[in-house]
């Protein structure tokens, strides 16, 4: 089967929604992957920030090819929950709910301990909102209102009308495919071609076999985080050690070694970033903690223990002194009436498996979750009475006491903390590009999304993961293509 045939029903099997005409005419042919070529801009990786930095590079006019090394495309961004930050009047004024960029600065440069480099923070901020915009305007698709993401901390995160990442890998690899923009599958970038202090190139392996591809403008490295790669973690954080990672398998991190061979600084590799997730063993993952505003945490004693509209750090070391680490996350029928698709469908998977539980009264939940009925009860009742009082002996705030949970059935779905997200990695600047360890750029060398740092200090609020992706895609592509 050739390299083009095999390509397409791999891509078409991840991708349902989107149209077989546009991979046949994206994909480049064999001979132009077997003999190497020369390009303006490389792009390594194809999760929101390498497309949106391929797409920005070729508006600009320049000649831009992706590599992808997985055998589909769209690496965490695909898989992840899709929610994106950002301050929006359009949709929060219908709410009554005040926002600006000053407040999205100050909340998420105190939830990383106020070690975000804060003009990285900062240009993400201010193109929040036009990044939104942006991606509206090339056809992404999101909900009418806004909500508070699990350690997003304010109301102004965006949920995809298509279940998680799909809508943006979509959109974005065809709009590629309009500006004529190959992603290259099961091609991986194993070095950096520097040649008189510039990087020009990438050196590939497909089918084991090495190809070597120049870059007249430069390289744009967007190969994503490590969190896959759990040695590295347990090594850099032994706190981790034991835990499962929520995300792709393709999050193994080499090319922060790879860039480091060619100068690159790194910084921060150790702060890594838990989110709840399934057990080791268990397959499912749960979003019915994704709307703050309609879930509780519970314990195996049935007792709440924390303000669920917590930062994620703050929730982390709670569910860490919890009996076996072990917690629940429970909603009622709005809760699950509100997730997205491929989250509505893990729970009843999952519940197949006793890794999730549903039942039409809490009696019978306490009963399939085996935890004390009576403490359940209390901790629903007393969550209940907080939403009328509007205080919650937790501290939740006022305005995450909105929704009880009254209406049958209730959900609950067993999770533990599992690694989510690295906030550290390659050092950039406001251009995006890598810095060397003496704080200078390296010529023809950028990097943008996760493989980055800088952002997030030393905790990421929920929701600004994809718009650091999208934000910095967008500067790396504009930066490069500017010789
Ligand atoms: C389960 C989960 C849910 C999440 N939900 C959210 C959310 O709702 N909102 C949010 O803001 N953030 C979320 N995140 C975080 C967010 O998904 C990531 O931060 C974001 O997708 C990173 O985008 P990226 O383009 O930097 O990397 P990725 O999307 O991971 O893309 C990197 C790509 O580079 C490829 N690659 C790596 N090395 C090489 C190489 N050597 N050669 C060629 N290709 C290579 C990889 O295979 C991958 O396809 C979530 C993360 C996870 C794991």
């Amino acid at each position: 089967m050739s390299f083009r045939r095999s390509f397409l029903i791999r891509a078409v099997g991840s991708l349902i929604l989107f149209p077989i005409a546009a991979f046949t005419k994206k994909v480049k042919s064999a001979e132009e992957i077997n003999t190497g070529g020369c390009y303006d801009v490389i792009v390594i990786g194809s999760g929101a920030a390498g497309l949106t930095a391929a797409i920005f590079a070729a508006d600009k006019g320049k000649k831009v090819a992706v590599f992808e090394k997985m055998p589909v495309i769209g690496g965490n961004t695909l898989i992840s929950s899709g929610i994106l930050n950002a301050p929006d009047p359009h949709r929060q004024d219908l709410q009554g709910i005040q926002d600006s960029e000053d407040l999205f600065f100050n909340q998420s440069f105190q939830a990383g301990h106020f070690k975000s480099n804060p003009q990285l923070l900062s240009l993400m901020v201010k193109n929040a909102n036009p990044t939104l915009r942006w991606l509206e305007s090339i056809g992404v698709k999101f909900k009418k209102g806004v909500f508070q993401v699990y350690g997003g901390l304010w109301p102004r995160s965006h949920y995809p009308s298509i279940s998680h990442g799909r809508g943006y890998v979509a959109v974005l690899s065809e709009q590629c495919r309009i500006r004529n923009i190959p992603i290259y599958t099961n091609c991986e970038v194993y070095e950096l071609i520097k040649k008189n202090g510039k990087v020009s190139g990438v050196k590939v392996l497909y089918k084991g076999e090495e190809r070597i591809f120049n870059a007249q403008n430069g390289v744009v490295i967007a190969s994503g985080g490590f969190t896959a790669n759990l040695n590295k973690c347990y090594k850099l954080d032994p706190n981790l050690h034991g835990m499962k990672y929520t995300g792709a398998p393709s999050a193994t991190g080499e090319m922060l070694d790879i860039a480091e061979k060619a100068g690159a600084q790194l910084k921060d590799l150790e702060e890594i970033q838990c989110n709840l997730g399934p057990d080791i063993g268990y397959k499912h993952r749960s979003g019915f903690h994704l709307d703050v505003t309609r879930h509780i945490l519970v314990n195996k004693l049935g007792n709440r223990f924390v303000a669920e509209d917590n930062a994620r750090d703050v929730i982390r070391d709670a569910v860490f002194i919890q009996p076996e680490r072990i917690v629940f996350s429970l909603v009622d029928k709005g809760g699950f009436q509100n997730l997205g698709s491929l989250f509505q469908q893990a729970s009843i998977l999952g519940e197949r498996e006793g890794e999730h539980y549903s039942a039409l009264t809490i009696e019978e939940l306490a009963r399939k979750m085996k935890v004390p009925y009576q403490n359940l009860k209390n901790s629903i009742d007393h969550y209940n009475s907080a939403v009328d009082t509007k205080k919650d002996s937790f501290g939740r705030e006022r305005w995450m006491l909105q929704e009880k949970i009254q209406n049958p059935p209730f959900y609950a779905a067993r999770v533990k903390m599992a690694i989510h997200y690295t906030m550290g990695g390659i050092v950039i600047n406001e251009k995006a590009q890598v810095l060397d360890k003496n704080n200078e750029p390296i010529s023809g060398l950028y990097a943008a999304g996760e493989v980055t740092t800088g952002v997030h200090g030393k905790n990421r609020v929920g929701g600004n993961g994809l718009l650091d992706a999208f934000v910095f895609g967008r500067i790396a592509g504009e930066s490069v293509a500017v010789k």
